[in-house]
């Protein structure tokens, strides 16, 4: 049996003895650089971390046999926030946390009480730091990376930070930096804007930016009280039928400007977050709403408020406008809540609930007059409990629609427009009416998205803050070119 661990050791030795990977000036010799970006100090290497830099060693030592003075350094990426948090954690003597990193620390050292005093270390967090740093520099030591270690640094270094300084003043003297309000991922622990990286499981779930339609259908019986609701389709406008609270949701009733809105309790911390100036006035159980009207924001109509367990209140306002015609959820709630009698439980008379009534009010082909109706039954799609179904009927009807839907006769002056353009158009009508509004969600391939520290992500708008200007087109050509 060959002792594959004592060749590498041999080898590796001597790439150090003779060090064989250190990159220093040779002014006959062509210069290759190269970086890939330094791991993070908030634990130990993983899988993934393997793989992306043997891709880089792979490519420097290619260079290297091509004749090129290659310098690979490497650093140690210290994460404020993550590093902070997990010591805030250990402080606190969070369990799931404990438990993680003694099982972390435990990957290098085999004492107890020696991985125990490590642990109440790392109640510090530049304690984290380091200790990671100095296994993160010998494991890439061990997977043999051609790195000229005598350049290794920690992000958190002085010099470091004055070149990050130069950097960004640099850029701004180029004009590649602006200064704006724009909508961005945040997290409400570290009460910080988050990238992809600080994301748990960010390069999977593709958490981004999603603007929402809010529009207002004023309370009957309140006039100034508004319920506002959450769409991404402020075209379907004209076939609202009714609205949907969840039943089980507390919805809170606020004062912002002139009126008087219901949302639900999570919608707050967004809007406030969003720059939203408002009061809370009370609590209102939207169980209580329901059997109520409203009124239609453009037509008046008279429309019931009902409940529908889908409604997600931590998903926009929590209220929903519903298009059975053309929203497979809608349809599936409105004939739940008929066929099981539910209207009973709240006591709405039935034949109310039978006036409700599909209002087709968009041509597509290859659908007949109420395309989320059909699409059910041909997917045979009975319960909001299946979910999986329902996202998918949405989204081949909101595909077909989108790009080959235009509205009906029903839809006034946007009558045979099409439902791209439509729903732009039909929102800034709405808008310039005080109608309608915008606010921003998290949209995601998987909910509920979460900071590496445990924190819930939402969308907040940040006054004036910097941002690269990473659109312009001069900017793109000379990174190609590079
Ligand atoms: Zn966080």
């Amino acid at each position: 049996m060959v002792d594959f661990a004592a060749i590498e050791k041999k080898w590796q030795d001597l790439w150090e003895k003779e060090g064989v990977f250190q990159a220093s000036v040779k002014k006959n010799k062509k210069k290759f650089f190269l970086t890939v970006p330094y791991p993070y100090t908030s634990g130990p290497l993983h899988i993934g971390h393997g793989r992306s830099y043997t891709i880089g060693d792979i490519l420097a030592r290619y260079y290297r046999m091509l004749g090129y003075n290659v310098l690979f350094p490497m650093a140690a990426h210290v994460s404020g926030t993550p590093v902070a948090s997990i010591s805030k954690r250990i402080e606190e003597g969070d369990k799931k946390t404990i438990q993680l990193y003694r099982e972390y620390v435990s990957l290098y050292e085999k004492d107890p009480e020696k991985v125990k005093e490590i642990l109440e270390s790392f109640k510090e967090p530049e304690n984290v730091a380091n200790f990671f740093a100095e296994r993160i520099k010998n494991d890439l030591k061990l997977l043999g990376c051609s790195i000229d270690w005598r350049r290794f640094f920690r992000t958190n270094e002085r010099y470091y930070n004055r070149f990050v300084e130069w950097q960004f003043k640099k850029l701004n003297s180029k004009g590649l930096l602006k200064q704006g309000s724009y909508p961005i991922l945040y997290c409400l622990s570290c009460e910080n804007a988050v990238g992809e990286d600080d994301i748990k499981g960010g390069d999977e779930i593709k958490a981004s930016v999603m603007e929402l339609q809010l529009i207002k259908f004023e309370l009957e019986e309140e006039e100034g009280t508004y319920l506002v609701a959450s769409t991404l389709r402020a075209e379907t406008i004209f076939g609202v039928t009714n609205l949907w609270v969840n039943p089980k949701d507390e919805l809170v009733k606020i004062q912002i400007e002139s009126e008087k809105w219901l949302v639900s309790e999570a919608s707050l911390t967004k809007l406030e977050k969003q720059g939203r100036d408002f009061k809370v006035l009370e609590k209102v159980q939207a169980r209580g709403l329901i059997g109520k009207y409203v009124k239609s924001p453009i037509e008046g109509r008279k429309l019931l408020i009902l409940p529908a367990d889908f409604v997600d209140p931590d998903f926009g306002t929590g209220v929903v406008y519903s298009v059975p015609s053309h929203a497979p959820y809608d349809w599936v709630a409105l004939r739940e809540f008929r066929e099981n009698k539910i209207y009973e439980e709240y006591g709405i008379p039935e034949d109310e609930v039978l006036d409700i009534a599909p209002i087709s009010l968009i041509r597509v082909p290859n659908f007949g007059e109420h395309p989320a109706i059909e699409i059910c039954e041909k997917m045979g799609v009975r319960s909001q409990k299946e979910t999986e179904k329902l996202e998918e009927a949405t989204q081949t009807l909101y595909r077909e629609e989108y790009y080959n839907g235009v509205l009906k006769e029903i839809c006034g002056q946007f009558a045979g427009m099409k439902v791209a353009e439509a729903k732009e158009e039909v929102f800034k009508f709405l808008e310039q009416r005080g109608l309608a509004t915008k606010m921003y969600e998290v949209s995601a391939l998987e909910k509920p998205v979460r900071c590496r520290c445990g924190g819930k992500v939402i969308v907040a708008v940040l006054k004036d803050q910097w941002f690269l200007d990473y659109k312009r087109k001069e900017w793109k050509e000379l990174a190609r070119r590079c």
